[in-house]
């Protein structure tokens, strides 16, 4: 008899569990907008093929080896994630008040921030927005922070919650960490405006919060890098104290190599040394140190002008497809006289469209047209393409008429 006999089957996790059953359906026409991953028009995974360029130069490069790299990561590819999400000029990086490890992209970011805050910061709650990426209250739960929430969409103009976010700030205990999707919220679409995020800032400053940015999605909204990073720049800008994940899953299309940043943005740069003494010790005991392969891509690209340019254009490629799959899809519905108002579709910003249809009709276009989605009504607007547009058109008509 197992030592184990008494688990139970643990569910499939709510947004991976969406492709064990698309994978299972053997209709031809199946539609997987699940996933958030960025496809191709044709349907496929896309590498850069600045990645692919970079990927030949290591492999050809027989001077490089395989070693550990340090608990903290690759140095080069620190100092440029900072100046990417920061900005070049950056007083912060200037004054070296910045502390900057490598993680395990986005996810493993958090994580190590997280258990950095439970450990060191006096305050171990932290309000999350509602809705929001469903990991992050299991990120933070198991690293030991206590989690709450905080007022921020509203069904009704499927648009921003923006009174009700300031009164739930507003009402948090003095020195609550607030975590902050820097850009192209995940799972709504609904990101403040910059005049928001200044108000936004004002009242966390006011109240002594401290913001944790997750931007895993930078140059991904609007397809420009700057443009992305100006919410954490106004933060940075100042002179406060903050913390930044940042995951190159989706803006340089590498998912599976896990790289990614914790930069902790600190007071002086004597308590960022000290914090980054203490990262070290989170760090150590839970992997020891990150992977170097991804890492190398990355500081590759970011250290050299033209493949950095290169990658500019490949990203606004992307960030391009997916605005345009907003437009067809939003035209698709008005040629239908699909009722009801589908507008969020083009303002809403990033991969996702939450598209206000509830879980039954989620359920029902799956069966009758084998499209896959979150039951949330999420749908991944890179996993859509031109030839599919009509189709998911014509299951939505058929789900709210
Ligand atoms: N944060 C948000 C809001 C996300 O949407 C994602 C990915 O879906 C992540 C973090 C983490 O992704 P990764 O760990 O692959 O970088």
């Amino acid at each position: 008899d197992s030592v184990f006999n008494h688990l139970v089957r643990a569910p499939e996790d709510p947004i991976l569990g969406v492709t064990v059953a698309y994978n299972k359906d053997p209709s031809p026409v199946k539609l997987n907008l699940g996933v958030g991953a960025y496809r191709t028009e044709e349907g496929k995974p896309l590498v850069l093929n600045v990645v692919r360029r970079v990927e030949q130069q290591l492999i050809n490069d027989v001077s490089r080896n395989k070693e550990y790299i340090p608990i903290v990561g690759l140095a080069d590819f620190n100092k440029l994630s900072a100046k990417l999400i920061f900005g070049a000029d950056s007083p912060a990086i200037q004054d070296n008040r910045v502390t900057t490890v490598q993680c395990l992209s986005g996810t493993g970011s958090l994580r190590v921030g997280g258990e950095f805050l439970a450990k060191h910061y006096h305050q171990r709650t932290i309000y999350l927005p509602t809705p929001t990426w469903g990991n992050h209250p299991k990120v933070f739960n198991l690293a030991g922070l206590s989690v709450k929430t905080y007022r921020y969409y509203a069904p009704a103009t499927r648009g921003l919650d923006f009174q009700g976010l300031l009164e739930d700030l507003g009402s948090a205990p003095s020195g609550s960490i607030v975590l902050l999707h820097a850009c192209a919220h995940n799972p709504t679409g609904v990101d403040p405006t910059l005049e928001q995020w200044e108000q936004i800032r004002q009242l966390i400053r006011s109240k002594a919060l401290l913001p944790f940015f997750d931007s895993a999605y930078q140059g991904f909204a609007s397809g420009s890098l700057d443009a992305d990073a100006q919410p954490v720049r106004l933060f940075v800008a100042d002179g406060g104290e903050l913390l930044v994940a940042q995951s190159y899953a989706k803006n340089l299309g590498l998912y599976g190599e896990r790289v990614g940043a914790l930069s902790i943005v600190c007071k002086s740069a004597d308590v960022a040394s000290r914090v980054e003494s203490q990262l070290k010790l989170v760090i150590r005991p839970m992997y020891s140190s990150p992977p170097i392969h991804g890492a190398s891509i990355v500081a590759a690209i970011l250290k050299d002008r033209n493949l950095f340019n290169d990658w500019t254009i490949e990203l606004k490629a992307m960030a391009d497809r997916i605005i345009s799959m907003r437009q067809e899809l939003f035209d698709a519905l008005c040629s239908r006289g699909t009722p009801g108002d589908w507008s969020h579709i083009i303002k809403q910003i990033g991969m996702f469209t939450f598209t206000g249809l509830n879980a039954e009709q989620v359920s029902f276009m799956t069966k009758e047209f084998h499209i896959y989605m979150t039951s949330d009504g999420r749908i991944s607007m890179a996993g859509l393409s031109s030839k599919t547009v009509p189709l998911l058109a014509d299951a939505i008509h058929a789900a709210v008429t």
